[in-house]
């Protein structure tokens, strides 16, 4: 018989590790060394809003082909930042194309404080551990360059697959790339993309790191998960 094998399927972003400044600082900091110009990053949000393919969960993209590809249908929405920065659209052309390097560079990403002592902490209580993320074509090195890859059985990322989570699909291609899965739990900070969507497929999830009303259940910490899958 198989050897039957229980999963935790963690997010990503917010959950195990997180940007400062997310996209709108990385944004920022573009407009900073490239151009010379200091812009508050809360200013360039509202044109973020739109435009990532997370926007759009309803919609199913191809599976992905290039890294630049992936990139290159974002560049208008950098532009559009950047012009509504006060950029002339030549500018802001010329430096959409810095946005990829700035938010992928691993050394502007940061792991909780907990991250990797829990994850260790269950992977010896006999858990093992997948990432499912809606995320840049880069999860892979930076979870890596983050020094977890030892920790983590599976990564799916929607930039790979072309589905966004609370797509069903997205939640379908981690479950599929798991080993005999007896038992699984989703994991996140997002109660709309991880709880919800996780429960709509019928897993079990855990909400973290922040409260919502819509939660069947509500870690604390990432330690504190233990409470609810035993
Ligand atoms: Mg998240």
């Amino acid at each position: 018989m198989a050897l039957q094998r229980k999963y935790l399927i963690w997010d990503f972003d917010g959950t195990l590790a997180y940007r400062p400044g997310q996209w709108s600082g990385a944004m920022a900091q573009v407009l900073h060394r490239f151009a010379g110009l200091e812009v508050d990053p809360a200013s360039l949000r509202p044109s973020l809003q739109k435009g990532f393919p997370w926007h759009t969960p309803d919609r199913v993209n191809p599976p992905m082909l290039a890294a630049a590809d992936w990139w290159d249908s974002l560049l208008p929405v950098f532009e559009d930042a950047f012009v509504g920065c006060g950029l002339t659209p030549d500018r802001a052309k010329a430096l959409a194309g810095n946005v990829r390097p700035t938010y992928a560079d691993v050394a502007e990403w940061r792991l909780f404080e907990d991250t990797k002592d829990v994850l260790k902490g269950l992977l010896d209580e006999g858990w093992k551990h997948a990432i499912l993320s809606n995320h840049v074509p880069e999860l892979r090195s930076l979870v890596d360059g983050l020094g977890l890859s030892p920790l983590i059985d599976r990564i799916v990322n929607s930039a790979e697959t072309g589905f966004e989570k609370p797509h069903p699909g997205a939640f379908q291609a981690a479950l599929s790339s798991l080993d005999d899965p007896a038992e699984v739990w989703m994991i996140g900070d997002s109660i709309n993309a991880d709880i919800l969507g996780a429960e709509s497929v019928g897993l079990r999830a855990i909400l973290v790191r922040c409260k919502d009303p819509r939660a069947q259940r509500i870690a604390e910490s990432l330690s504190d998960v233990r409470r609810f899958i035993g």
